[in-house]
C-alpha cells in the first residue's frame, strides 16, 4: 500500500475520533489544519558542477501543547502532502504520550543513496539555514526519519549554531552520542513495543514465560523486540526480512541470527530452523505478532489468517483498517502504530531535555522512565477503550484529540 494511501486511512481515522468526541466542524477543521507550511529552495553544488535546485518542504502542524517535533525525510516520494500528513500523524502521537510538544515534519524530494556525502552535507546545510527562522530548540526540533541519520542531524545542528553564534544541541534529536545524544534512543522504539506488549499481555492472562512471538522485520526495531521478548521469556519462534527469514517452533537461535545479519549474511539463509516467507509468518500459530517492517502489511487478503493474541504494531500504519475490522471481530488485541512505536519519540523527548539541561542520564534511568511512560500509557488507552466501548487504536486517537483540542480551549482563541 502507497503511503499516502496509508496516511488518508490515518486521517480517516483521526475524524472519526473526533466525531465521537463531539468536536463541531469548526474545531474539526481546526485540528486537521498546520499553523505553518514552509517552501524552501535549496540550491545545491553537485559533484560533477552542476548547480540543482532542490525543493524543501517544513510544516509544522500544532504547536497548541509546545514546540513542534518532527523528522525530515529524504526520499524521492516527498510531497508537501505527504510531509503534511505526517506532521498531523507526529501531533497525535506526541499529545498521546502526554509529551509538551506539537508535531511537525520536513523533507525534501531526493535519493539520497545516489548523492555523495559532500552533496547531501550541502544540501543539508542549505535546507536548514532557508528554515532557519522557524525552527529553534523552543520552536520546532528536528530528528532523523527516512533517509537521514545522526550525521545529517550534526550537519543541521552544527549549521543552526553556527547562525545562532553558540552551540545548540537542542535544535535536534538522534544526533550522535558525543554532540549530545542520549543514550538507549536508538534501542527505544523496539524497547516501547516489549512494554506495551507486556502490558497487553497482563491484561489477557497470557504468561511471556515461553510465548511465542513472530515478528516481521528484522532492523532496528525488530531486532530489539526479539531480544528483549526473548529476555522475557518468550520463545522467538519466527522473523522474517524483505526476502523473508527463518522459523522454528520451540525458538530460534536469535543469537546465531544476529551474528549472521551483523555480518553481512542473509537472514533467509542462516542455517537456523527452516526457511519462512512473509506470507507464511502471518499464518503462523503465535501469541504475539510484531509487523516491524514496511506498512500495509495486513490486509482484508491475509488478517483471517492472523492466529495472534496480540499484534504488536512496531511499524507504522501495518494494518489496513478492512484487516483491522476483521481482526476486531476475530478478537485479536491490535496494539495500535501511535501507542506501540512510541518509545521513539519518548526517547527524542528524553534526549531533548538532557540538552536543555546540559545533564545527561544513565541508560538505566532512560530506560526505567521509558518503560513508565509506555506502560501508562498504554493503561490510559485500555481505560478510555472500555469506557467508550471501542478498540485501543481508535481510543489512543480519542485521547490524542482531545489533549489537543482540550488545550486549545484553554488557551482560547487569539485575538
Ligand atoms: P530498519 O530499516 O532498521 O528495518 C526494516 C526491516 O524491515 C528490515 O529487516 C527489512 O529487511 C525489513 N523489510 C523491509 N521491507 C520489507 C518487506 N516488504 N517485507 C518484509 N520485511 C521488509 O527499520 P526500523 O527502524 O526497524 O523501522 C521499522 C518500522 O518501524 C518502520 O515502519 C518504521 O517507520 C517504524 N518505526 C521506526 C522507528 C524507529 O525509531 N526506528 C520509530 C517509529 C516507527
Amino acid at each position: 500500500m502507497p503511503t499516502s494511501q496509508s496516511l488518508t486511512h490515518a486521517m480517516t481515522q483521526i475524524e472519526t475520533a473526533a466525531l465521537r468526541l463531539g468536536l463541531d466542524a469548526g474545531n474539526r477543521r481546526r485540528i486537521l489544519a498546520c499553523d505553518r507550511s514552509l517552501i524552501v529552495s535549496v540550491p545545491t553544488a553537485m559533484d560533477d558542477g552542476r548547480l540543482h535546485v532542490f525543493t524543501g518542504y517544513r510544516v509544522q502542524h500544532n504547536n497548541t501543547l509546545g514546540p513542534t517535533k518532527g523528522g525530515v525525510r529524504y526520499h524521492p516520494d516527498v510531497t508537501l502532502e505527504e510531509v503534511t500528513a505526517l506532521a498531523m500523524l507526529m501531533t497525535w502521537k506526541c499529545a498521546l504520550m502526554s509529551l509538551p510538544y506539537g508535531g511537525a515534519k520536513g523533507g525534501i524530494p531526493c535519493d539520497p543513496r545516489a548523492m555523495s556525502r559532500g552533496e547531501l552535507e550541502r544540501m543539508t546545510r542549505r535546507y536548514t539555514s532557508e528554515i532557519f527562522l522557524i525552527i529553534g530548540p523552543d520552536v520546532d526540533i528536528l530528528a532523523p526519519d527516512l533517509g537521514t541519520d545522526e550525521q545529517v542531524m550534526a550537519w543541521i545542528m552544527d549549521t543552526y549554531s553556527m547562525q545562532r553564534g553558540v552551540t545548540v544541541p537542542g535544535i535536534v534529536t538522534g544526533k550522535p552520542l558525543l554532540l549530545g545524544g542520549s543514550l538507549g534512543r536508538r534501542e527505544a522504539t523496539g524497547r516501547g513495543v516489549y512494554y506495551v506488549s507486556v502490558e497487553a499481555a497482563k491484561l489477557l492472562g497470557l504468561s511471556l514465560e515461553g510465548a511465542r512471538v513472530a515478528i516481521q522485520g528484522f532492523g532496528n526495531v525488530g531486532r530489539t523486540v526479539a531480544q528483549q521478548l526473548k529476555q522475557e521469556g518468550c520463545r522467538i519462534v519466527a522473523v522474517t526480512g524483505s526476502r523473508g527469514g527463518r522459523y522454528q517452533s520451540d525458538g530460534l537461535d536469535l543469537d546465531r541470527l544476529l551474528a549472521t545479519v551483523n555480518e553481512g549474511g542473509r537472514l533467509e539463509e542462516c542455517p537456523v530452523g527452516d526457511r519462512i516467507t512473509n506470507a507464511e509468518l502471518f499464518g503462523l500459530p503465535c501469541d504475539i505478532l510484531v509487523p516491524a517492517a514496511v506498512g500495509g502489511q495486513i490486509t482484508a487478503a491475509n488478517a483471517d489468517r492472523i492466529r495472534a493474541r496480540i499484534l504488536a504494531e512496531g511499524a507504522n500504519a501495518p494494518t489496513t483498517p478492512e484487516a483491522d475490522a476483521i481482526l476486531r471481530e476475530r478478537g485479536v488485541l491490535v496494539i495500535p502504530d501511535i501507542l506501540a512505536n512510541a518509545g521513539g519519540v519518548t526517547a527524542s523527548y528524553f534526549e531533548w531535555v538532557q540538552d536543555l539541561q546540559f545533564y545527561f542520564w544513565t541508560e538505566r534511568e532512560i530506560n526505567l522512565r521509558l518503560r513508565e511512560i509506555m506502560s501508562q500509557a498504554f493503561r490510559r488507552v485500555h481505560a478510555m477503550a472500555e469506557e467508550q466501548k471501542t478498540d485501543l487504536r481508535t481510543a489512543a486517537l480519542m485521547i490524542a484529540v482531545k489533549r489537543v483540542t482540550d488545550g486549545q480551549r484553554l488557551r482560547g482563541l487569539y485575538p
